[in-house]
């Protein structure tokens, strides 16, 4: 079980490949131990160098890594002893998915009870099916069944940080639910601390006690997925968390009048007219945060049913711009609504710039 560490990191690649820019930038984090933490960003952004970096398979250009306060920068990767699992992770082809989980106690020359032992928990742990996998030789296995058990071999030696890059992302939607659900009770119980990057924000949110988000080489954010959500760093953030993801309106301010440009104008409450400024802004809605029935006429161009919930996406035109509203499942088809934001639910950002100007409070939901 380790603390880790990232103290002021920045990586610039050399050779034909490198980019012009660094791929990592004074990157600063802490993990507590046992603590699970999932990066997301845009392909690019440094997640995959940054796991490389706390692996001990790159070398950071400057900054340190610690484990436990240890410095490790220039430790090599078998010193450092930590899990990996990538998408495309190999099996031991010629043993069975039980000599898999079993090799490295082998090699460490622990006794068939403490073996048996471990391989019985990681396997209660990984559900039902799992004992079966056990039986077989890789080249029987489906891709997803092979992943289980580069999974459980990974963490039934229980290392001190556990890597995992996007290592669920090739396999089918169902077998992806089960296999996080089993990868998020395997963490709970071990409490290993694990950094896992994945593109999908979904997973970042089940997976990750915290999220950091990642661009250019820059961390812009860290926190849990209430923080990003409704108090993001700045617009990056504010645009990349969420679905579908927040729109951008051009407003200005006079007193407790906001005026939507070429749209009109709805009137604010005193504390949110006390708290900006009077002039041009950025207002950035989400598409739970509007009221519908009074307020801006918005054209209607589609009305769908959102699957998973008890509601409805209407998507509209506002000051030309792509509006969705969700709304209740029996709204009706209608070609016009009116729309005023939820005011306790609104962002407001620097008209040029990503700066934030204000951010709703993150509510109280227990
Ligand atoms: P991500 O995992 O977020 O997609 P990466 O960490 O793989 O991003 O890459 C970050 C940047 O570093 C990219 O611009 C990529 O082209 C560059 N990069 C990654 N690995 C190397 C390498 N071995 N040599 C040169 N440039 C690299």
């Amino acid at each position: 079980m380790a603390q880790v560490q990232l103290d002021h990191v920045s990586m610039k690649y050399t050779g034909p490949d490198a980019g012009q820019k660094p791929a990592l930038k004074d990157v600063a984090l802490t993990l507590a131990d046992g603590e699970t933490l999932a990066i997301v960003g845009p392909s690019g952004c440094g997640k995959s160098t940054l796991l490389k970096i706390i692996a001990g398979l790159e070398t950071p250009t400057s900054g340190r890594v610690l484990y436990n306060d240890y410095d490790v920068t220039t430790a090599e990767p078998q010193q450092r002893g930590v899990g990996m699992v990538f998408q495309d992770y190999a099996l031991y082809p010629t043993m069975k998915g039980k000599g898999n989980l079993t090799y490295f106690f082998e090699v460490h020359q622990r006794t068939e009870a403490e073996m048996e032992q471990h391989v019985r928990e990681v396997s209660e742990l990984m559900g039902v099916g799992f004992d079966q996998l056990l039986g077989q030789m890789p080249t029987t296995l489906s891709g997803g069944e092979k992943q289980r058990v580069a999974i459980a071999r990974c963490i039934v030696r229980r290392p001190p940080v556990f890597l995992m890059d996007e290592p669920i992302c090739n396999l089918d939607a169902k077998l992806r639910e089960r296999t996080r659900i089993e990868m998020r009770r395997m963490l709970q119980k071990y409490r290993v601390t694990t950094v896992y990057v994945t593109h999908d924000q979904q997973e970042a949110i089940f997976m990750g006690d915290r999220i950091a988000v990642m661009r250019t080489g820059v961390l812009e954010q860290i926190g849990t997925f209430d923080d990003l959500y409704y108090t993001p760093a700045n617009r990056f953030v504010a645009e990349f968390i969420g679905t579908p993801p927040m729109v951008f309106l051009p407003v200005s301010k006079s007193g407790n009048i906001l005026s939507l440009e070429g749209a009109g104008t709805w009137a604010i409450p005193s504390d949110l007219a006390a708290a900006l400024p009077d002039r041009v802004m950025t207002m950035g809605m989400r598409a739970e945060s509007w009221e519908i029935g009074e307020g801006l006429s918005a054209e209607v161009t589609s009305i769908e049913r959102i699957p998973t919930q008890q509601a409805a996406f209407i998507s509209t035109k506002l000051a030309g711009m792509r509006v969705h509203v969700v709304a209740p499942l029996d709204h009706p088809h209608v070609a016009q609504i009116t729309l005023a934001p939820k005011w306790d639910a609104a962002y407001f950002f620097e008209a040029t710039g990503e700066a934030v100007l204000l951010t709703p409070a993150i509510p109280e939901f227990f």
